[in-house]
């Protein structure tokens, strides 16, 4: 009975954790995955042989599913090279699918004058950075909300904060080094609110070797807080670690909304409310999704949407990005774009302006207007715009029209503009993207993509626009 109670206060509790690379051989990926299922997936132990032969295996099965869905990947069930790579990454120990969400509401504190408590120390930092970075992940939230944190050096704080290893006196070992690197309880009295930090882990101040402990701990402070995990790609509280600079860290809109949800924003600061300039990463699963522009960059195709974009390389998963983390002189909000990979030349096009890079620098002279493609004064902006390598033409779409761009000759062909449909039969609607794949154009409008084949430009068929994108 005891026991009984234990477990049910156990399970009451949020349990978040982090974890690290793990490297397994491939003939282990079967354990590896039912290990991560049943650790952030809730996939569950059958004792009954006969029952885990037929059952276990479609629960496995459906809870692949899950964290297909979640992630955003093509959701097949099976153990595919996209699901095996996520589930090596360093990652929150936290399961995604969470126990409590038959539970009435969120769970929250019923106060915003907090305290926490420092127990103990990693050897890897000294005091003084840990105490400072746990500060400044605790401020994180801080300033958003109205909650106060308090530090107390002994006695029972909210959230008790300690480094353990294997075996800590819970019920959620940790792993050794990399795998979890971290977990945390959400509100509620007790363990409630703690956050646990792996002290086999390397953990440093700032430095992109190990795992920066600031960015761990403001993670974890979410869920000491009461978040859960978020799906959006680029948010705090995305289950995987990545790491960014601490000193330029600012606490993404998905999150702001998130902790504003629970406690309300900070009145004392009027400044730090949620900034719609603060970008949220698109969801590639998202049925509305209209693409702003797709371009092929060596070997690579990247498929850009507001400030962020997919890379998806033939040897690699698609990842995404935000714009200016790789382009760091290029404008959000791509209108068109694409690469002319002869003069291993990317140019992006928003409203008059168009910017040339030669890899991830800006080349010199640019941004220049649109005239320097000898596109008619008139035109506003470049809607799509894509290069075939064989012919040396690069397609400019313009609403319902489009150009010819001799790369060669730099110069317009005759005979343009003409009208998208007389040149791709069946394409009535606007392009607002176009790349090249395969042998086939695909042409971007709405939310599908329509397959023209590239010489022939007879119409094949329809797509749904997350066609070429992990969903
Ligand atoms: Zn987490
Ligand atoms: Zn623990």
């Amino acid at each position: 009975m005891r026991i009984h109670r234990q477990l049910c206060f156990l399970a009451s509790l949020l349990l978040v954790i982090h974890a690290g690379p793990i490297s397994q051989p491939s003939d282990k990926d079967e354990t590896t995955a039912e290990h991560y299922l049943k650790s952030f997936y809730n996939l569950t132990d059958e004792t009954d042989q006969r029952i885990v032969d037929r059952r276990e295996s479609s629960q496995l099965t459906e809870k692949m599913k899950e964290m297909q869905k979640f992630f955003g990947f093509k959701v097949t069930g099976k153990l595919d090279s996209e699901t095996m790579e996520m589930m090596k990454k360093p990652r929150c120990g936290v399961p995604d699918v969470a126990k409590y969400s038959t539970f009435e509401g969120n769970p929250k504190w019923q106060t915003n004058k907090l305290t926490y408590r420092i127990v103990n120390y990693t050897p890897h930092m000294s005091k003084a950075e840990v105490d400072d970075s746990m500060e400044k992940a605790l401020q994180v939230w801080a300033k958003v909300t109205p909650v106060k944190f308090t530090r107390i050096y002994s006695g029972a704080a909210d959230i008790m904060i300690s480094f353990g290893t294997r075996y800590h006196g819970d019920a959620y070992p940790f792993d050794g080094p990399q795998g979890i690197l971290a977990h945390a309880f959400a509100p509620s009295p007790g363990l409630g609110g703690d956050a646990h930090f792996d002290g086999d882990e390397f953990f440093t101040l700032r430095s992109s070797r190990g795992f920066v402990l600031f960015l761990v701990a403001a993670h974890e402070f979410g869920h000491s807080l009461g978040l859960a995990h978020s799906n959006i790609r680029g948010a705090l509280m995305f289950p995987t670690y990545s790491f960014t600079d601490p000193d330029r860290f600012s606490l993404p809109y998905d999150d702001i909304r998130g902790i504003q949800s629970l406690y309300g924003p900070n009145r004392d600061s009027i400044s730090i409310q949620p900034d719609p300039e603060v970008p949220t990463a698109p969801n590639a699963c998202d049925p509305n999704l209209i693409m702003d522009a797709v371009t092929t960059l060596r070997g690579e195709t990247m498929f850009f949407k507001d400030s962020f974009f997919w890379r998806s390389s033939p040897s690699r998963s698609v990842t995404q990005l935000q714009i200016k983390h790789f382009w760091l002189n290029a404008p959000n909000n791509i209108e068109a774009a694409y690469e002319d990979p002869v003069r291993d030349k990317l140019f992006f096009f928003k409203g008059r302006q168009v910017w040339a890079f030669n890899g991830i620098t800006l080349e010199s002279g640019y941004p220049k207007t649109l005239s320097s493609f000898g596109v008619s004064s008139l035109v506003r902006k470049i809607c799509a715009a894509v290069h075939d390598t064989s012919s040396g033409k690069t397609l400019l779409f313009v609403e319902k029209v489009y150009y010819s761009y001799d790369e060669r000759a730099k110069k317009m062909d005759r005979g343009y503009p003409q009208l998208v449909e007389s040149g791709f039969p069946g394409m009535t609607g606007e392009v607002t993207a176009a790349h090249i794949a395969n042998g086939f154009i695909y042409l971007y409008s709405g939310t599908n993509v329509f397959e023209f084949g590239l010489y022939s430009k007879k119409y094949f068929r329809v797509l749904k626009n997350s066609f070429f994108l992990p969903c």
